[in-house]
């Protein structure tokens, strides 16, 4: 009848969480703008150990957000994100079904996934079997501090640039939704005013 929770078990080396802000210069062919303008696409990357989690797919950065917030108390199941998505926002485009596991303890947050993320075998029973057979479970162990002022820090970066660029954003709506998720609002429920700023 002993539970035990994530963070007794043995001490862990904790891994290092970054989210890094990538900029691309997109030039637009729209016709609201005028052909040929330079628009600034902004996403993200993460980073652990300072190396990349290069899985070549989109990061919703809301996932993250979700996953790795403090605010949600331990449940012992964890919960699952797709922290990796198709470009469109449709995790299974990318052949992506079952994405990152986030299992919370008092202090620390592990993720669990398996790579790579996308199962090209199929959907069916089989085609897990293959997937599960063929990829590789990794595990990490953020210190929930640690990833919950990296994530904050993000969000700071995020909206320096969309106050400061001379370029308009391509994907500024997308990107304001980001903020929905920031951490700092689940922490004190009358702070909404910090993300009005961003726009
Ligand atoms: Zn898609």
């Amino acid at each position: 009848m002993n539970m035990i929770k994530s963070s007794t078990i043995e001490a862990k080396k904790l891994n290092h969480f970054e989210l890094r802000l990538k900029q691309t210069t997109v030039y637009q062919e729209a016709d609201t703008l005028q052909s040929g303008a330079a628009t600034l696409q902004l996403s993200a990357e993460i980073w652990i150990d300072a190396q990349m989690l290069d899985e070549p797919h989109t990061v919703s950065v809301n996932a993250v957000l979700r996953s790795l917030a403090k605010v949600n108390s331990p449940d012992g199941g964890g919960r699952w994100d797709f922290v990796f998505t198709c470009a469109c926002g449709n995790p299974s485009c990318a052949c992506i079904y079952e994405g990152v596991g986030a299992l919370r303890g008092e202090e620390s947050i592990d993720w669990v996934l398996r790579r790579p993320q996308a199962n090209r075998f199929g959907t069916g029973v089989l085609a897990f079997k293959q997937w599960c057979e063929t990829s590789q479970w990794q595990g990490y162990r953020f210190d929930v501090d640690q990833a919950n002022a990296e994530l904050i820090r993000f969000l700071d970066e995020v909206a320096v640039v969309i106050n400061t660029s001379d370029m308009p954003i391509a994907n500024e709506s997308q990107v304001l939704i980001w903020f929905e998720d920031d951490p700092r609002l689940s922490q004190s429920s009358q702070s909404s005013d910090q993300v009005g700023d961003a726009a």
